[in-house]
């Protein structure tokens, strides 16, 4: 018996590994384009006939490539782009794998034309079915055009598989738009049998997604942004008016690569959840960025799916950070709460993750968090997402519904409903004339107020330990607290330990109102302190905060300055059991207002509850 296996022919073997990598014209369209933006072009341009499949041609200003380069590009595996395995996982190019050229040269006949910007020529090559037909200097422009005729010329059982010529030419479309999307600041230009049918200018992304998905966009957009150690979003989704009976302006991009994911669009569809009709799909491009080495692009050989090291996380990442957007576009008049642009432009609503925000994050359960308030600045780094995971699992234990489906189910019911929460606690603030009389007490603990479309329940301690811990924080950055000089400086003696604590903490302290003046001997004296100090409590509030300051200290996470301000906000706070008058009460209710972070005290603890008049109405079968 002979033996029977044989190696295949290069170009047989090339034929057989191409039909991943070119299925259509459209994949051509693909790869060549995002090799120009690889090759850094500013210009490109998609040239096609016959729905690609007499001619994909791209031309781009980009690099270029010198005469060893352009011959070896066509060779499989060949790429400037990884060097290793490592590489892999670092990539911010689009391409990488070395196979598009060698494939499309594989299945179709393709020219050539390359020319470096130092060099004085061009390279001009020629290849069929992977055999250079033909390699001569060109006189060129720096760049590359590639030309790939008469795809499948050489494979026809292929070629009798291609749809007819629009079926082609709106995948060719979808590919072109999902580059272009991706890249604003390049120009593109696609001509199909000589009639040009985009023409995009550089420009923003709002522009850009204007110009692809037309005008009617145009006021449409909202835009979405956050950040965080863990990953970036940004970009623009619909507003809702805008959702549409059809998928299709759905654009989701990982690191620039467009990815289809049903699992993030279902993440974003739950940020829509009740604002659009069920069957309706809204516009979104978004873009997220991550490292590299959290996302394998090297799944799926056309690289449209992607794994993340961690898709839950970016699954609430993105979720929330859509939610997020919708809410401030939500807070608009024509809706329920009649809220000035004060509102809409207020801290809480408009700014970035403080460092004070992100200490109250760490500190309270992530729980409590993550069901409040601009929940994806709370993501900020690994080891907390650990604990963020956990979120599902009790969860799951619990009650059994969350785990009975393999959709992801996320609190979505309990965020919006808070951040609705939220913006109806603004609306009391502004409305202070119906709120602010007649203030109720009970327990000497809780304050009541209401309005028209309900009441809410201030926990006093805990929102005034929110007041003090704002202001102290505002203070340290330099607006320096009101201070009572002390007209008989007293002093105060220390333990030992105690004096280098107090010693360490001398500026912070100068900052937040106390004046102290090392003595020697673990004596300071007092000259001055915070004007709401009453006078002959200088000293008990000063060890009261130090007594304080201990017992954060065993806690590592906090620095020493967050610790002072954490000590001082819950020894100055009026305590739970202590009877106010109308005006504290109101001052109190103003104040919490007023602040960034209203919902929580600095440890996390909710400072108020909502109770909405119509859900009371509901309980009573009104
Ligand atoms: P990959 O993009 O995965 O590296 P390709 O087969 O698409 O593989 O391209 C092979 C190589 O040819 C690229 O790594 C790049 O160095 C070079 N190349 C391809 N297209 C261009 C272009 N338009 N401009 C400059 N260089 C290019
Ligand atoms: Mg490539």
């Amino acid at each position: 018996m002979p033996d029977i296996i044989q190696l295949l022919p290069d170009n047989i073997a090339n034929q057989i590994a191409a039909g991943e990598v070119i299925q259509r014209p459209a994949s051509a369209v693909k790869e060549l384009l995002e090799n120009a933006v690889d090759a850094g072009a500013t210009e490109i341009k998609l040239i096609v006939n016959d729905a690609g499949k007499a001619l994909v041609q791209v031309i781009d200003n980009g690099k270029g490539m010198s005469e060893t380069d352009a011959r070896m590009s066509f060779e499989r595996h060949a790429t400037s782009k990884i060097k290793n395995i490592d590489d892999l996982f670092h990539i911010k190019t689009m391409g990488f794998r070395g196979e598009a050229l060698a494939s499309i040269a594989a299945v179709a006949q393709v020219e050539l034309k390359s020319k470096k910007v130092e060099d004085t020529t061009g390279t001009y090559i020629e290849i069929d079915n992977s055999l250079v037909k033909k390699q001569e200097p060109v006189a060129m422009q720096q760049g590359t055009s590639i030309a790939m005729k008469n795809l499948f010329f050489n494979v026809p059982a292929r070629r009798n598989f291609l749809k007819s010529n629009p079926s082609e030419l709106r995948h060719i479309v979808d590919e072109f738009t999902r580059v272009a999307m991706a890249f604003p600041d390049v120009f593109f230009s696609l001509t199909s049998n000589g009639q040009q049918v985009f023409h995009l200018e550089k420009g923003t992304l709002k522009q850009r997604i204007v110009q692809i998905l037309g005008n009617n966009y145009n006021a449409k957009l909202v835009s979405v942004q956050e950040q965080s150690n863990y990953m970036n979003i940004y970009g623009f989704v619909g507003k809702p008016d805008t959702a549409k009976k059809t998928r299709g302006d759905q654009y989701f991009f990982v690191n620039n690569r467009f990815i289809k994911s049903a699992y993030l669009n279902h993440a974003i569809m739950g940020a829509f959840a009740e604002m659009i009709a069920k069957d309706s799909f809204p516009m979104y491009t978004l873009f997220i960025e991550l490292d590299p080495s959290q996302i394998d692009i090297n799944v799926h050989p056309t690289k449209q799916e992607i794994k993340f090291e961690d898709e839950k996380i970016v699954y609430a990442f993105v979720q929330s950070a859509v939610k997020h957007s919708l809410a401030q576009f939500s807070i608009s008049p024509t809706l329920d709460f009649e809220l000035d642009a004060s509102i809409q432009h207020s801290d809480a609503v408009s700014k970035p993750f403080t460092e004070e925000r992100k200490s109250a994050a760490t500190f309270s359960s992530l729980y409590n968090t993550f069901t409040k308030k601009n929940q994806a600045h709370f993501i900020e780094n690994k080891s907390e997402l650990k604990h963020w995971k956990d979120l599902y699992e009790p969860a799951k234990n619990e009650s059994g519904f969350l785990g009975s489906t393999t959709e992801p189910v996320i609190e979505d019911q309990i965020t919006i409903n808070r951040e609705q929460e939220f913006i109806s606690l603004r609306a009391f603030a502004t409305q202070p004339a119906m709120a602010m009389e007649n203030l109720v007490q009970l327990h000497n603990t809780y304050i009541v107020l209401q309005n028209d479309t309900g009441f809410i329940l201030i926990h006093q301690q805990n929102a005034h330990e929110r007041i003090l811990y704002e202001r102290f924080v505002k203070a340290i950055d330099g607006k320096p607290i009101a201070i009572q000089q002390s007209l008989f400086p007293i002093t105060i003696e220390l333990a030992a330990m105690d004096t280098v604590i107090v010693n360490e903490l001398l500026p912070e302290l100068h900052l937040l109102g106390y004046h102290l003046e090392p003595f020697g001997n673990n004596t300071f004296v007092i000259q001055g302190t915070p004007a709401d100090i009453a006078v002959g409590n200088e000293k008990t509030a000063i060890e009261k905060m130090l007594e304080q300051f201990k017992h954060f200290s065993t806690d590592l996470k906090y620095n020493k300055r967050e610790k002072l301000l954490r000590s001082l906000a819950w020894q100055q706070a009026i305590k739970a059991g202590t009877s106010l008058k109308q005006k504290e009460m109101k001052i109190l209710a103003e104040d919490l207002f007023a602040c960034n972070t209203p919902n929580i005290n600095p440890n996390g603890k909710p400072t108020y509850t909502v109770f909405k008049k119509n859900e009371l109405d509901k309980m009573f079968g009104r």
